[in-house]
């Protein structure tokens, strides 16, 4: 994208976007770069602006914040005195006239609501930048029009579950549009027979895993080619590797000292199949505040120690004291142990362990 064309981003050359701001949400304020306007009734090319109406659309989120598009949108006179048409209103590309929303916002609300109810849809798409009620996401569906291309050559087929999962259906989108074309209820194979009967132009298919399409496919399009998508080749893949480990490795594996205990571990399994359970659930936890006998709060004691009290310092004399000893009897290199423990009045225990000592050791 070249920088000088930034304006252009989003909405293109035909909305330039003029001004945009960013707070709780984003509002982008945008033009038409067009002059010239066709009456929808005669087709000539006007210009002349009646007047223009301030609209505000909500668009697709932008990091997760609401996104509004501000555009004065005009009215125009139709230059053609034999036109029945007056004035007019432009349409605009991405939203239709009396929508609050644009195109890509009902399909993004769309979307979601395929696969929640219409309350959690409302619900999460507020946490994800979109304003839109309950109310507003059933009127959305009820006007979904899923047109059928009887001609489609390229399908991806997926289950859907309606509802929490309470009904099944099939969505059948065009690959080429990525357009949904069909939803039908129900997943089984008679469900989409009928329907593929109507497109015998298929030639490949997209589908998940689930071996009743895969029949359904077979019989009544044998030559069309059959892909499974990556997601779901994966999550065929750990299903069945997740079943080969279970068949082959015990339940509980012991391990100690980085090693796998092969015979203990049964008699390990063994002794905790044994523990009494009800014993056990006896042992209650709480994290409620300690009462004594009398119903009062115990508190534990919390006290800091004072390293000037007389206790301590007579500790630290002692230790000094010691140390003083220690120093003179390393330095008195010609009496033997005997004599230091006499002369210094400590056992001949001590006088070793002076003599071993370091200078460090002793401060
Ligand atoms: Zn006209």
């Amino acid at each position: 994208m070249n920088y000088l064309d930034f304006n252009t981003f989003l909405y293109g050359k035909e909305y330039p976007i003029v001004k945009w701001e960013e707070n709780d949400t984003i509002n982008f304020w945008i033009e038409t770069s067009k002059s010239e306007v066709k009456c929808p009734e005669c087709g000539c090319n006007c210009i002349s602006v009646h007047e223009t109406h301030q609209r505000k659309i909500q668009d697709t989120p932008i990091h997760n914040k609401n996104v509004y598009i501000n555009i004065n949108v005009r009215e125009l006179k139709c230059e053609n005195s034999k036109c029945k048409v007056k004035t007019f209103t432009e349409e605009l590309a991405f939203a239709s006239k009396h929508q609050v929303r644009t195109y890509a916002l009902t399909e993004f609300i769309i979307t979601h609501a395929i696969y929640m109810s219409s309350s959690s849809t409302s619900l999460i798409l507020s946490f994800i930048g979109v304003n839109v009620s309950a109310d507003t996401v059933d009127n959305i569906l009820k006007n979904v029009h899923i047109i059928d291309n009887p001609n489609v050559e390229r399908i991806g087929i997926d289950d859907v579950a309606v509802r929490k999962g309470m009904k099944y259906a099939t969505a059948i989108y065009d690959l080429d549009t990525h357009h949904l074309i069909a939803l039908i209820e129900g997943r089984e194979k008679d469900d989409i027979v009928p329907w593929l009967k109507e497109h015998k132009n298929i030639k490949f298919v997209a589908r998940d895993r689930a071996s009743s399409y895969a029949d359904a496919i077979n019989e009544i399009l044998p030559n069309a080619v059959q892909v499974a998508d990556r997601f779901h080749l994966f999550e065929n893949i750990i299903k069945y590797l997740k079943e080969m480990f279970y068949s082959e490795l015990p339940d509980k594996i012991v391990i100690k000292d980085n090693e796998i205990l092969d015979k203990k571990a049964t008699k390990v399994i063994s002794e905790l199949a044994n523990i009494n359970w009800d014993i056990v659930d006896s042992f209650s936890y709480t994290n409620d505040v300690p009462i004594d006998e009398n119903g009062e709060e115990i508190k534990f004691i919390d006290v800091e120690y004072d390293m000037n009290d007389k206790m301590h310092l007579a500790q630290e004399e002692r230790r000094l004291e010691k140390y003083n000893i220690a120093v003179k009897i390393k330095n008195e290199s010609n009496l033997n142990i005997d004599e230091l423990s006499k002369k210094y009045n400590v056992s001949q225990y001590l006088v070793k362990k002076f003599l071993k000592m370091s200078d460090e050791d002793g401060e």
